[in-house]
């Protein structure tokens, strides 16, 4: 398999290894992890394995500016930013403002203005009707000043961003043979469909043995089967792979997204709470928690009775927890009450 030119940004390959003591007190099939957080510090995540290739064609293309786009707490966002500060870009960044004010930028946001990013805030209805309109002016002011920009779409999800995911499944690959498993059932959290879309991919060329199951945590199942499927025509039109697309499984799970994006419930507050407690390991609100416990919940109902070993995909998010440090319902004892450390 011949792969595009990338820029080696990321810590690869991650970390792939048994949650024991989760896996022991489920009693089910044995639950692995993947832990793609761990692909960088700040920069961490599963953005950074996407923008590897789309920043590559960036600077192939000559392109001195990066204009993208996301919520206020988008970990893709955090991500351009930061690489793009590593790598020389001028990065601007349009961000649904969702009105909750805060004077004090935190957790991705904080680092969007660290990283040296113009920040364009866009309240969320003119967001949500004119987004696209708002990337193509800040494209077109940056040309008048001279710059060549790059617009990255949202995600870095496209035919290209695809690319990332296809390499991650090359990854697992030889992490299963060399934990000597056949995992049935791969999980993880789908937010603009290009992990997903690269994972599919992935999975039929270096011939996974497990169904890859994206946990929506927004729209519609139907709405991201028909993204992942535009993602991958687009990838297959590009490269020629000799894949046979259309016919490729899409498996989204729709059963979780509870109140909406970057909304969860407490079930969501405490499988984050849970897993930190028993394995070490940090999830966030908005994408991994959710997906999470929507494979606990799968596992709890059954799903999965039959099945040996499951992996979960961590795709990051940590600063998006952050962000949300007060919904996890802890509390420091008030004054006196420290005890004695
Ligand atoms: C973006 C993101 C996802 C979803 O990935 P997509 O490729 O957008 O579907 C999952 N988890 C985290 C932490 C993310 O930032």
């Amino acid at each position: 398999m011949d792969f595009p030119p990338r820029l080696s940004l990321a810590r690869r390959p991650t970390p792939f290894y048994l949650l024991e003591r989760l896996s022991a007190a489920l009693g089910g099939p044995r639950i692995w992890i993947k832990r793609d957080d761990l692909t960088e510090a700040a920069a961490g995540g599963n953005k950074i394995r996407k923008l590897e290739f789309v920043l590559a064609r960036a600077r192939a293309a000559g392109c001195d500016a990066l204009v993208t786009s996301g919520g206020i707490q988008s970990n893709h966002c955090r991500t351009t930013a930061l690489l793009g500060a590593r790598l020389g870009f001028e990065v601007h960044l349009v961000l649904r403002d969702e009105g909750d004010f805060d004077p004090v930028p935190r957790g991705n946001l904080l680092l969007d203005y660290l990283a040296g990013a113009q920040v364009h805030l866009l309240p969320r209805r003119e967001y949500l009707a004119h987004h696209a309109e708002r990337v193509a002016e800040l494209a077109a002011d940056l040309r008048r000043r001279g710059r060549t920009p790059w617009v990255i779409p949202v995600g870095a999800s496209d035919g290209h961003g695809l690319w990332g995911y296809v390499d991650c499944a090359r990854e697992l690959a030889q992490d299963f043979a060399a934990a000597g498993i056949r995992p049935e059932v791969l999980v993880h959290a789908t937010g603009s469909g290009g992990t997903q879309a690269g994972l599919v991919a992935g999975a039929a060329l270096f011939e996974l043995p497990c169904r890859v199951v994206g946990v929506a945590v927004c729209d519609s199942a139907a709405w991201f089967e028909r993204k992942i499927r535009a993602d991958l025509a687009e990838w297959a039109a590009e490269y020629g792979v000799g894949l046979e697309v259309g016919a490729l499984p899409v498996e989204v799970d729709e059963r979780f997204i509870g109140p909406g994006y970057a909304r969860a419930g407490p079930e969501v507050y405490a499988t984050i709470r849970r897993l930190g407690a028993l394995e070490g390991v940090v999830l966030d609100p908005v994408y991994t928690g959710k997906a999470f416990h929507g494979l606990l919940a799968m596992c709890e109902a059954g799903e999965f009775d039959g099945c040996r070993d499951l992996v979960f995909l961590h795709t990051g998010g940590l600063f998006g927890l952050c962000a949300e440090a007060a919904r996890l319902g802890f509390r420091r004892p008030p004054r006196g009450e420290e005890g004695d450390g």
